[in-house]
């Protein structure tokens, strides 16, 4: 999206400290629900008139929002967790281990959006996209959620 791309990088989402073990195991248990960027985006959609269900625990992947009927499905992901090519920087310590783990989540993602396969229409949205314009991405979604069925 243009307009993300114009907008100058945001601190780091960690207030630019390096994410210890302790928290990282935290962070990733509280990671991916309902954070500030997810509840922006849903209530754009809603206010829209897109209609989703939260966390579909029977759709691949648990998306953030989707919908069955229109086969729509929304995952919002975290740039940290997700590797986002703006505000991915690598802790200081334990750098390979969390550019492995990294990658390993951009994999999964892949895996997951291969396996909803083309019938469903994905979206995949940075934290950062939706803070820069959750407009802009909850138009799309909406768009989809209304040509869907
Ligand atoms: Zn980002």
């Amino acid at each position: 999206m243009s307009s993300v791309k114009n907008r100058p990088p945001l601190l780091s989402l960690f207030g630019g400290a390096p994410v210890d073990p302790l928290r990282s195991k935290t962070m990733s248990r509280i990671r991916g629900k309902n954070t500030r960027p997810e509840m922006l985006l849903r209530s754009a959609v809603w206010r829209k008139g897109g209609r989703y269900r939260c966390h579909a625990k029977e759709i691949p992947g648990t998306p953030d929002l989707a919908n069955t009927a229109k086969r729509v499905a929304v995952f919002v992901d975290g740039c940290f967790w997700h590797g986002c090519p703006m505000h991915f920087r690598p802790p200081k310590t334990r750098q390979r281990f969390w550019t492995e783990k990294i990658k390993r989540n951009r994999e999964t993602r892949k895996r997951t959006i291969d396996r909803l396969g083309p019938r469903w229409r994905v979206f995949q949205f940075y934290e950062c996209e939706i803070l820069s314009d959750s407009q802009v991405c909850a138009d799309l979604v909406v768009r989809a959620l209304k040509q869907g069925g």
